[in-house]
């Protein structure tokens, strides 16, 4: 039997995004026990960083064991009961998916939709109030990596509670990558992952609540449908009351804590800053070969582009990874075969990536094609780098 031995791999796709050696070097410390004074302390200490990235002071914030997806159903199935109605957004996969977790939970659910690659206008969420006032959240995604369109969140959040709803959100691919406040835009339920903009590996998703979801779940008059992700109790372990539930995954939360711990150091807005610099280079780039991005309002950490016509995306991809180390994405949905993923999270989001990846997508389309000459990307792109991040 063999021993682990990945191969050296430039992750630029839809996450995970590349893992930094510290926060390697934390996931390897030594494992001590879920109720150890040393791992309690670590898990208040990391609830802070959590509230920190989430720029909220919600009580309760965690992480909740499993990945965005576990977040997702977290927030769900705390707020849902049995034929409670709820309005979700729809504007790529991850609005399906929650779509499909809130039915399972038992919830009646109303969709508004808008195209792949456009983002949901505020006067869709008053219409759907209108028609359903009964509805007792909106649920929508901030970042939608599937189409790389960037949601505004401030709006629809007034809209969202002025018809007496809570505001679920979305922010797997948004946390440590773009703007996100979840107390200034109010948002009552906010989850994440660890291995998009936070470039820790898979394992955990960051989660806070306001004190109005809390409220919400007090009046339950049934059950979570779900016994390992029901808050009720995952308080009772994150708290005071330090009540075992499950084994916590200690490990993860150690590189949790370092990746939240680097971002706080670079400072919140300057990570941000950092991501958009980047994408600005990159753009500049892709843009010079005639590269067109999808999205009218695209996110500056998942750059979603249409595959050039006559040129085979799989082959492109095939020759990134297997001659370059490098992954992006592929399209989903109706975006199959039609756009790639071009990924700028967390420490990805850096000068060098940018430029091994202009000049290896350039060099796998010159291949591929005699219409793309090597060098214009790479020259657009160190133009932006030439004049800096001020200009
Ligand atoms: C990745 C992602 C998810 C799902 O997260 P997993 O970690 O794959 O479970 C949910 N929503 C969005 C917007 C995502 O990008």
């Amino acid at each position: 039997m063999s021993a682990i031995n990945p191969p050296e791999r430039l992750l630029m796709g839809p996450g995970p995004s590349t893992v930094p050696a510290r926060v390697l070097r934390a996931l390897g410390a030594p494992t001590v026990g879920h109720l150890d004074p040393y791992y309690l302390e670590l898990m208040d200490e990391t609830r802070g960083f959590l509230r920190t990235l989430f720029r909220t002071t919600n009580d309760m914030t965690l992480a909740v064991s499993g990945t965005g997806s576990a977040g997702m159903e977290a927030s769900v199935v705390n707020l849902v009961e049995r034929g409670d109605e709820v309005i979700v957004a729809i504007a790529g996969v991850f609005g399906g998916r929650m779509v499909d977790v809130a039915s399972r939970a038992g919830a009646t659910v109303h969709t508004i939709e808008a195209p792949w690659g456009e983002t949901i206008e505020p006067a869709q969420v008053r219409d759907a109030f209108e028609s359903h006032p009964a509805a007792k959240w909106l649920g929508i995604v901030h970042a939608e990596t599937s189409t790389g369109a960037h949601q505004p969140l401030e709006e629809i959040s007034r809209i969202t509670h002025d018809a007496g709803a809570l505001l679920l959100v979305d922010a797997v691919t948004s946390l440590g990558g773009v703007d996100l406040r979840v107390d200034d835009w109010a948002i009552d339920a906010c989850y994440s992952g660890t291995q998009k903009c936070l470039s820790c590996p898979p394992g955990l998703s960051p989660l806070t609540f306001s004190p109005a979801a809390l409220e919400a779940m007090d009046r339950r008059t049934t059950p979570v449908a779900s016994w390992y992700l029901d808050v009720s109790m995952l308080r009772q372990y994150w708290g005071e009351a330090r009540v075992y539930h499950h084994t916590a995954p200690i490990n993860m939360t150690y590189a949790l804590h370092e990746a939240a711990r680097a971002v706080i150091e670079e400072g919140l807005d300057a990570c941000h800053a950092r991501h958009r610099f980047h994408h600005r280079a990159l753009r500049a780039g892709l843009e010079a070969i005639g590269l067109e991005y999808i999205p009218s309002r695209s996110l500056p950490v998942l750059n979603a582009i249409k595959v050039p016509a006559g040129i085979d995306e799989a082959a492109v991809r095939k020759g990134l990874l297997s001659r370059h180390g490098i992954e992006i994405g592929a399209g989903l949905g109706p975006f199959k075969g039609v756009a790639w993923r071009v990924g700028l999270m967390g420490h990805t989001a850096r000068e060098r990536n940018v430029l091994t990846f202009l000049a290896a997508l350039e060099t796998e389309l010159g291949c591929v094609s005699r219409d793309f000459a090597a060098g214009r990307a790479i020259s657009a792109a160190a133009a932006v780098y030439r004049d800096g991040d001020s200009a």
